[in-house]
């Protein structure tokens, strides 16, 4: 099945109880076992099958299959947050100690979750100068666990060349994690330019709705873990925690989803709920059309705002000027994502004017929902930092993030046009 077919149809039929043809919401905690036998071999997790919600539920096993088809892998675990998704997918890999290498650009809670959180549980982030190969390859040593990439940096809107990042880990004996939120698996899959893991929030374009929160992580089934024994004896030998347990034996290809399950997600529970599992797959179904309409909107927007005279300047992969243009050619074709970033021209006052003036757009710091989103960086996500960290980060006083919405497009640019206006018009003496 193509991708516009699988997202209604992928890890579907119908409901075997009743044949209903939309996923039932099996809003159940526990399942009755047939015998103590019956029940001795799902938990010693020799059959498959469902034994209590924290580990897997119907509902969400629909999703889990839907998200792995997509994406190309072999099994998806379906988690309650995009940082979950994160947090999971780099424990299985490094909870016996190690280090991550990753691009720099990210979404900022990800950065926390490398920089400080998971400094505490042992494991070392090493941040790339740039989110080119030459840049990953001189940091990683004996002691790297993965290297790891946003496809499409949140904000920075960065194109990773995937196929690159990905030669340089496996030179190095290494997976490949890429956070495909932003791209979604509508506009690229990683996996089939060699990823091992990929990793989503949900909560994003997937749900599409900004309704529910979630995250997954799907595994490409593609590593070998066994062929990398000393790095990844968590695979390879006995899990005490599971008598003597060692899962790429028991699950091939499939190990890495089975500990995440098995281990996290069994004994952290960051479960995602039934009702959070069917309104994301209800998402889901439309998400094709959503992103040729996101995608094709963003156009239109950024186009009318280079074109503007009180614009600074658009950042937007879509422009053949854009020093990710090239990348985004290769692993987007034409479809540039409907995140950019632009300049309000006259500064800090200026955006401020803006951002209070917009009366369609939402003022919030969120992206991929339906409604077009607009965040002013420096009043909120970067408002820590100091202005040279804010220019590392790619954010200036008058930079603004739109997340193009599915609205039509000609309203979306009036309420620009309007708020730029708005921006210009010095204040009056009254509102001095
Ligand atoms: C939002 C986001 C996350 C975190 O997801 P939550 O569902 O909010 O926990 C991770 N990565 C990227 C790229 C995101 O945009």
């Amino acid at each position: 099945m193509r991708r516009e077919t699988i997202s209604i149809h992928g890890g579907f039929i119908c409901d075997p109880a009743t044949k209903a043809v939309a996923p039932p919401i099996y809003q159940n905690v526990a399942y009755e076992f047939e015998s103590a036998d019956k029940a001795a071999a799902l938990f010693n997790l020799e059959i498959p099958g469902f034994r209590y919600s924290r580990i897997a539920n119907p509902t969400t096993d629909i999703l889990e299959q839907r998200i792995a088809q997509l994406e190309g892998g072999v099994a998806a675990l379906a988690v309650a947050s995009g940082q979950a998704a994160l947090n999971y997918a780099f424990l299985t890999l490094a909870d016996r100690g190690g280090s991550i290498v990753s691009t720099p650009q990210l979404y900022g809670t990800t950065h926390t979750l490398l920089a400080h959180t998971l400094k505490g549980q042992g494991i070392q982030a090493r941040f790339a100068q740039g989110d080119r190969a030459r840049d990953i390859a001189p940091l990683i040593d004996e002691t790297t666990r993965a290297v790891f990439c946003e496809s499409v940096g949140n904000p920075a809107g960065n194109v990773c060349d995937i196929e690159a990042l990905a030669h340089v880990a496996h030179a190095h004996g290494l997976p490949l994690i890429v956070d495909n939120t932003v791209a979604t698996p509508i506009l690229l899959r990683p996996i089939e330019h060699g990823a091992d893991i990929v990793v989503h929030s949900l909560t994003k374009f997937m749900g599409g709705h900004g309704v529910v929160m979630g995250g997954a992580i799907v595994d490409s089934g593609r590593f070998d873990w066994t062929s990398q024994a000393s790095r990844f004896p968590m695979f390879c030998e006995p899990d005490e925690s599971y008598h003597g347990l060692i899962y790429a034996d028991r699950f091939g290809r499939e190990a890495f989803i089975a500990r995440a399950r098995s281990v996290y997600q069994r004994t952290t529970g960051a479960v995602l709920a039934p009702m959070s599992a069917f309104l994301i797959l209800q998402g889901i179904e439309t998400v094709a059309l959503r992103m040729e309409r996101h995608v094709e909107n963003a156009r239109e927007v950024a186009h009318f705002l280079r074109g503007h005279p009180r614009v600074a300047s658009v950042e937007y992969v879509g422009f053949p000027d854009s020093p990710y243009h090239a990348l985004a050619a290769k692993y987007l074709g034409d479809r540039a994502p409907s995140l950019l970033t632009f300049g309000v021209a006259g500064g800090l006052e200026a955006a401020k004017a803006f951002y209070d003036a917009l009366k369609l757009i939402k003022r919030l710091v969120n992206i991929g929902d339906t409604r077009t989103l607009c965040c002013h960086p420096a009043s909120t996500t970067h408002r820590q930092m100091t202005p040279e960290q804010q220019i590392r980060a790619g954010v200036r006083a008058e930079t603004i993030r739109l997340s193009v919405g599915i609205e039509h497009a000609q309203d979306i640019i009036e309420d620009l046009d309007q708020a730029l206006s708005a921006a210009s018009t010095p204040p009056t003496i009254a509102s001095r």
